[in-house]
């Protein structure tokens, strides 16, 4: 059993404005233990909470500034969690912060740099590569994705669901049995056999989670999400099984209801969210008290969920994320101070061994039959009846599955049975002979020469065996290579199609015309057998093969969108940094096949060799050489030295790969944001141009467009939004309404204040309005809202020339 208190770490999220940085500091006190003092100024302590001190401080285990890289947290933080897992303790890792703080960042990573990756995907990694390297243990690996949203549990990795709400997907509820464990009903496993079958599931049930988000809902700041690893590993022969299950828990916004001052919908919605961590908070508090006999875990279904993790048999870490900031300080004092709190917690975490009773009773029945046949011997009760066909040909199987056997430790069990043990004897007398018949052996001498090719033959099997598996493990990658460039070929034939014959309505925006959107067929490559991925790929065609069906109007207007949207460029750059890792990916391959194919020159050298000096030593009359052949050595450093190569640029070429798949998938993720994000803009527009069309305003005339002089209610929400992100009053609006159309909802800007942008969104447009707008409108209306669009576009750019 290890006893430990629950481990706490902060998280300072970089700052977009230098000049808040004098806010906090870190210091170490004479123990090396880090703390935080976060200083308030002077304007902000006379009115901070009935509280006029200038100065907080508090310990953590250690904090990370704004500089700490992902690797780093990963290192100190989450892998000394998933070393305990590997060894069969659970383990929790949790981030806690206000929206906006980075709890998805470290725990999943940035939408951007495959270098952003967070917790989820590193620890996954680590933990498949510790797997394949200790071969002394059988493991099985499942994973789970929970995303718990106003109190109701949701099955993320559903791979039958069709959802579009987050209603739709299947619900998961909580059990408790008469020992107080804690089930989960409906909640599905999936086996991960490798670190891309994890991944793929992270990105299906992140893409699950990002089509369930409507703008009404924005699920991600107000939902707990609950990636679990389910790992079980057994010693070969043993009836012992160890569970060990990791949650890494990504927790709603922890913002006050007060702060975000939203009504209506959104209040019922906050005030759950801060019901449910309150209720982790009272479960902390009760913890954290002595002599607290009852605990209240049953309040809500996080904190059922997570009960093992809050002072239970797991090693639990919580992550403080910061975003220190002048308008943040209460909200980072208050996490602070649950972090203190959680700090007090002891967990007892417990090897989780049991007894596989499947296993037990086989192992006992064999048990038994040895020890009558034992018995049998003993007591003189030999059994004389010959044995039966039956008897005999399971023998023989046995013998022969004995023999194929490698393990120089394995085992022929006959049990005590001397019948069986007498054919056993005259099985192997009759294979011996059968061998020499054939080798018609003359003298010892030919006998061992007869072992050694034995010996040199299996070796040469193995090696043959794992040639043609690197081959073809190879033969995938230069496949993967080829359709790349195939593909590459097509789309540039597209393209340049597409310019000769104007528009074609089956041109999807997201219909590949470049090398790097290619990437469902290219993944599929990598992970043909897969059905998750299958699943994935299909999901995310079906989401964005939608536009295929989109009208002319709407196919402009999204190409309009897309070239003023903040994620274009990183899509953009992704693909850039993708048709990089291609090429690497390529040079790799052929570096590959350059060392084996010397690897073969030098073992023909080497055989070569050996055929010089045989024929030397008959021709010399000498049985052995009398001096180590230099040359044979030489030959053999060098071929050593190859091997290594071979191997090293095999394993970088293997990352390579995970690279390539991880980015894929952030860019499958982007665009599928992005497109998204342009279906409520044009269900805004279309309401837009409903209002302002003259069928909705008889009185105001036959055109639709001169509405403009008055700022409308995207220019509108433009300029909140701006002001929201910089905090600075004297931005020139105008221009970048101009520019931007829509601005990108970027988390790190505008989620300070959660509700900022969800009560533009609630201003703009009702949910109803967006569902009411068919996905494939009839394209006449899909054109007048085009022309909306463009001539609202340019009334804006006269007027900031005007203005200018
Ligand atoms: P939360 O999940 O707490 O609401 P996010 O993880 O979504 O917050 O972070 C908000 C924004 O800030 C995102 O755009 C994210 O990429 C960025 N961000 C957060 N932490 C960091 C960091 N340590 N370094 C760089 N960017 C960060
Ligand atoms: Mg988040």
């Amino acid at each position: 059993m290890v006893k430990q208190t629950i481990q706490i770490f902060a998280r300072v999220k970089p700052s977009v404005r230098k000049q808040q940085q004098g806010i906090y500091s870190i210091e170490e006190d004479e123990k090396l233990t880090p703390s935080l003092e976060i200083l308030l100024p002077r304007d902000l302590a006379d009115g901070f909470v009935n509280n006029k001190r200038e100065s907080y401080k508090f310990r953590f285990q250690r904090i990370f500034d704004q500089d700490a890289k992902q690797e780093i947290i990963f290192e100190i933080i989450a892998k000394p969690v998933a070393e305990s897992v590997l060894a069969g303790y659970n383990g929790t890792i949790f981030a806690y912060g206000q929206t906006g703080s980075g709890k998805t960042f470290t725990i999943t990573g940035g939408a951007e740099r495959y270098s952003d990756r967070g917790i989820i995907p590193r620890t996954l990694s680590y933990i498949f590569e510790q797997l394949q390297k200790d071969s002394s243990k059988v493991y099985t690996t499942h994973i789970s994705y929970l995303e718990i949203y106003n109190e109701c549990g949701y099955d993320l990795l559903d791979p039958r669901h069709e959802a579009s709400k987050l209603e739709d997907l299947p619900k998961v509820t909580t059990l408790e049995d008469p020992d107080q464990n804690i089930h989960l009903r409906n909640l599905s496993l999936h086996q991960a056999t490798t670190e891309e079958e994890a991944l793929n599931l992270l990105f299906l049930g992140d893409t699950n989670r990002m089509i369930a988000e409507t703008p009404m809902n924005q699920a991600s700041t107000r939902s707990h999400c609950i990636f679990t690893v389910h790992l079980t590993s057994k010693e070969p022969g043993s009836a012992t099984v160890r569970h060990a299950k990791l949650h890494l828990v990504d927790l709603a916004g922890s913002e006050r209801v007060a702060k975000t001052g939203v009504g209506g919908l959104l209040l019922t919605e906050a005030k759950y969210i801060n019901l449910s961590l309150h209720y982790l908070e009272q479960v902390i508090i009760a913890l954290s008290e002595k002599h607290r006999t009852h605990i209240p875990y049953r309040n809500s279904m996080m904190t059922s969920v997570l009960r093992d993790s809050l002072g239970g048999n797991c090693m639990t870490t919580m992550i403080a994320t910061l975003s220190l900031e002048k308008r943040n300080i209460d909200e980072s004092i208050s996490t602070c101070r649950f972090a203190q709190r959680v700090a007090l917690i002891k967990n007892e975490a417990i090897l989780n061994e049991e007894i596989d009773p499947r296993l037990m009773i086989v192992r006992l029945q064999k048990e038994i039959a040895d020890l009558k046949a034992e018995l049998a011997v003993a007591t003189g009760e030999l059994r004389t009846e010959a044995l039966t066909e039956a008897e005999l040909h399971q023998l023989e199987k046995l013998i022969a599955s004995f023999l194929e056997d490698q393990d120089p430790e394995s085992r022929l069990e006959v049990g005590a049975d001397m019948r069986k043990i007498h054919h056993c004897f005259h099985h192997f007398k009759k294979l011996l002979n059968d061998k020499s018949t054939i080798k018609n052996p003359v003298s010892s001498e030919s006998t061992h020469q007869a072992c050694q090719e034995l010996l040199e033959g299996e070796e040469h099997t193995k090696l043959r065996d794992l040639l043609k598996q690197r081959d073809n493990e190879i033969n995938i990658l230069v496949n993967m290579l080829k359709k790349e460039k195939k593909k590459t070929q097509d789309a540039l034939h597209l393209s340049s199609m597409e310019k000769s014959e104007a528009r074609i309505p089956q041109n999807s925006p997201f219909i590949s015309k470049s090398p790097a959107s290619q990437s469902n067929s290219v993944s599929s490559v990598l992970s043909q057998d897969h059905s998750i991925y299958r699943h994935r790929s299909s999901l995310l065609h079906k989401k964005t093969g939608v536009r295929e069906e989109m009208s002319l109007g709407r196919q402009e207007a999204f190409e309009i969108f897309k070239r003023d949207h903040a994620d274009s460029v990183t899509i953009e750059d992704n693909k850039q940094i993708l048709k990089q890792r291609f090429s690497e990916a390529k040079a790799l391959g052929e570096s590959i096949n350059e060392t084996r194919s010397k690897i073969g020159q030098l073992k023909d050298a080497i055989t070569q060799r050996h055929l010089q000096q045989a024929a030397l030593g008959v021709s010399e009359n000498r049985i052995t050489p009398s001096l180590p052949d230099l040359q044979e050595e030489k030959l053999r450093s060098q071929l050593e030295e190859e091997k290594s190569r071979y191997k090293s640029t095999f394993m970088r070429l293997k990352a390579l790969k995970v690279e390539i798949e991880h980015l894929q998938l952030l860019m499958d993720k982007a665009k599928l944001k992005l497109q998204k994000e342009f279906d409520v803009w044009w269900a805004e527009e279309a309401a837009s141009l409903q209002v302002n069309s003259p069928a909705a305003n008889p009185q105001e005339g036959v055109k639709p467009v001169p509405q403009w002089d008055q700022p409308q209610r995207l220019s509108k929400k433009s300029s909140q939004r701006w002001e929201v992100e910089d905090g600075a009053d004297s931005v020139d609006v105008c221009d970048r309404n101009a520019r931007r159309i829509l601005p990108s909802p970027r988390p790190s800007e505008h989620s300070q204040g959660p509700s900022s942008s969800r009560t533009q969104l609630q201003d703009s447009i009702s949910e109803k309005q967006i569902s009411s707008i068919p996905l494939t409108g009839d394209s006449q209306t899909d054109s007048d809202i085009l022309a909306f669009i463009k001539a609202r576009q340019s009334v804006l750019q006269k007027k900031c020339l005007g203005s200018n």
